[in-house]
């Protein structure tokens, strides 16, 4: 805690020019990348808003403000002032105060209604209150997710705001060493897919942007080299997950048994979908043999410890590092890493995982940024085509008219749990509404009500048009043909019943959840028919089916452990062109597009062909006459393919 006079001679001089003696400082917080100012008279600060904003703009900073406890209404008062200034058409559905932080969270299901026209029931609300409004949205469908974040936080709200003042000094500290200098160590996903983790080093700080495990590896291949030099969790200051994808933040809980104790900086969604994939994680592994390489507790340690962005948001995660994320179109959440390291020192841009294409789901990736010199893009599809999503649309839905129609069978897609499984859904919604074919039941098994209900939570995150419907119209995720398998003993009832339907069931790959069971005893029947709509990875059930084919056979360990030879007469197809990666044509005009244009590319995140088949196209395009002509990064020698273990100096 600070009183102003000990701040930082920069900061007591802001604070004196953009915020009046009338609103009463009484103390200075520095908690996570914010800093927060405590006041006694909160309605001057509500009532105008451009101190907030001044102060933020010529600190670069992010800046709070909040009433010292003394100046906050008594709960059973506050929530009686609220229910007065907020509209009743907002249908506030709970109100709930964080004594700790002077938060009060409201949940309702209209959120614009609570923020009014420019924030201004939002600033009513603190200013006669004294709380500062925290305000979340209540979907059709909840989730339980967030709901049981959200309440774990709260009832951990002492300990929490420690943490954000230990983790608010970190970041806050002066900048120690003049020694100016950006280097990058490859510690899993270069050369390969999967494990993803890269160190950012400066003279003064530690980052890392991803850390996950490789789901198709075994022992110490599945995990990011952990063991150099440079990667002491205790000293690291920042770990930045750009989207919930298991290759990505598998072993974020890791870090937090092996003594890191520093923020997670991720999207609110990736936060809701990490939690939930990762509890997902360890259920899995702890009913297999291996041992997962953290506990529950890990997890928690992790929740406690995470900041949630919006994407657009710049803000400080090290003495010389600010962190931007921005929309990667990859799955809900999914986020491009933009580093601004040492005041103008350099910029370096991380893609992760990148969609850029429109899909029904997502808004294709930004292209836009202040500055990029060095940018690390991903190569999954270097070397591939894709089919065109409205062909691969149109093919989904041949078949499944076939089957339903003409067969009077059912249908079985197993999908990925998150962004996949909520794409098909809305493919299938937007033909059954234009009669492409007929209304039929939908039965949605496994995680992904869960997941859909998280995509309800963040419309803000969904492309523009079904966000529309979503907030105004129809949600399609809500239709009454789309059936939650609420209890496994629902299963046989739909195996059992001759009615033709659909089953959209997980996981993707056939290796465990339910879609298993389905095949299992939907396979005999050629009236059903399997579709495929992502990609086999060798050694899944899944890819022996596809191998195997209509007429094959499979065999199985069947849930009580005996082996189970399955005959397949069902129809066995895939479906290409659903992916959440940029195809080959797609990288190349991501490249084309982003501005400023970058001096230096590094490739990472696929099989060393799609490495080499990726650069040799750049170079190509670089030519004369070439789509990326004249880019800074079609200059010899700029364009890096490093290895696990390599590492790059950027600033030379
Ligand atoms: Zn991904
Ligand atoms: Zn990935």
């Amino acid at each position: 805690m600070y009183r102003v006079g000990e701040l930082p001679v920069a900061l007591q001089r802001a604070i004196a020019k953009h915020v009046p003696p009338e609103a009463m400082i009484t103390r200075v917080e520095f908690e996570g990348p914010e800093i927060v100012i405590y006041v006694r008279n909160p309605a001057l600060i509500a009532s105008r808003p451009e101190i907030a904003r001044n102060l933020a703009k010529e600190l670069k900073k992010r800046i709070v403000f909040r009433a010292e406890k003394d100046a906050r209404k008594p709960p059973e008062e506050a929530k009686k002032i609220i229910m007065e200034i907020v509209p009743k058409e907002a249908e506030i559905k709970t109100i709930v105060f964080d004594e700790v932080l002077g938060e009060v969270v409201i949940k309702a299901r209209k959120v614009g209604l609570v923020y009014g026209r420019g924030k201004a029931i939002y600033n009513k609300i603190f200013a006669e209150t004294g709380w500062r409004p925290v305000i979340l949205r209540a979907p059709d469908w909840e989730s339980t997710t967030l709901n049981s974040i959200v309440s774990f936080m709260l009832r951990e709200s002492s300990y929490r705001s420690k943490i954000l003042r230990e983790m608010g000094e970190r970041i806050h500290r002066g900048v120690l060493f003049e020694n100016r200098y950006v280097r990058i160590t490859a510690l899993g996903g270069f050369m390969e897919v999967g494990r993803s983790a890269i160190l950012v080093e400066t003279g003064e700080s530690r980052v890392l942007l991803d850390f996950g495990v490789n789901p198709g590896g075994t022992g110490y291949n599945m995990y990011p080299h952990v063991d150099v030099d440079q990667l002491r969790p205790e000293e690291l200051d920042a770990v930045i997950v750009t989207h919930a994808h298991l290759d990505h933040m598998g072993l974020v809980p890791f870090l937090f048994k092996y003594g890191y104790r520093g923020p997670v900086f991720v999207t609110k969604p990736t936060r809701d979908l990490m939690v939930l994939s990762l509890y997902d994680y360890l259920d899995v592994a702890s009913k297999e043999a291996g041992r997962a390489p953290f506990t529950h507790h890990d997890i928690k340690k992790m929740i406690l410890h995470t900041i949630a962005l919006d994407y657009g948001e710049v803000t400080d995660v090290a003495p010389d590092i600010k962190l931007t994320f921005y929309n990667a179109g990859h799955i809900l959440g999914s986020a491009i890493a933009h580093l601004h390291i040492g005041e103008g020192l350099f910029n370096l841009v991380y893609t992760g995982d990148l969609k850029y294409a429109n899909t029904r789901l997502l808004t294709k990736a930004h292209t836009e940024f202040p500055r990029v010199e060095a940018l690390i893009i991903e190569s999954t599809y270097g070397n591939k085509r894709q089919p065109k999503r409205s062909q691969a649309e149109m093919e989904l839905i041949q078949w499944i008219v076939r089957t339903i129609q003409v067969k009077k069978g059912k249908v079985l897609i197993p999908v990925l749990a998150v962004g996949r499984a909520q794409e098909i859904l809305l493919v299938i919604s937007e033909a059954v509404a234009k009669k492409f074919m007929p209304e039929v039941p939908i039965y949605v098994d496994g995680m992904i009500d869960e997941v859909t209900a998280i995509h309800l939570t963040y419309p803000e995150y969904l492309s523009g048009s079904l966000r529309k419907k979503i907030l105004y119209g129809e949600n399609p995720f809500t239709a009454d043909y789309i059936v939650k398998v609420e209890h496994p003993s629902m299963r046989e009832e739909i195996i059992s019943s001759t009615e033709p339907c659909i089953i959209i069931a997980t996981s993707g790959m056939l290796n465990g959840g339910p879609s298993v069971e389905y095949f299992r005893k939907l396979a005999s029947d050629p009236r059903n028919t399997l579709i495929f709509v992502s990609y086999q990875v060798k050694g899944t059930l899944g890819r022996r089916v596809l191998e195997a084919g209509t007429g094959g056979q499979v065999t199985l360990v069947s849930p009580d452990g005996k082996l189970e030879v399955i005959k397949i007469n069902m129809d066995v197809v895939s479906v290409e062109g659903f992916s959440g990666h940029s195809d080959i044509d797609q990288l190349i005009a991501f490249l084309r597009d982003i501005k400023p244009k970058p001096k230096y590319l590094i490739l990472n995140h696929g099989e060393p062909e799609a490495i080499y088949k990726f650069k040799a196209r750049i170079e190509r395009e670089c030519r004369r006459g070439g789509r990326l002509e004249g880019a800074p990064f079609c200059e010899p020698g700029r364009i890096y393919t490093p290895s696990n273990l390599d590492s790059l100096l950027l600033t030379r």
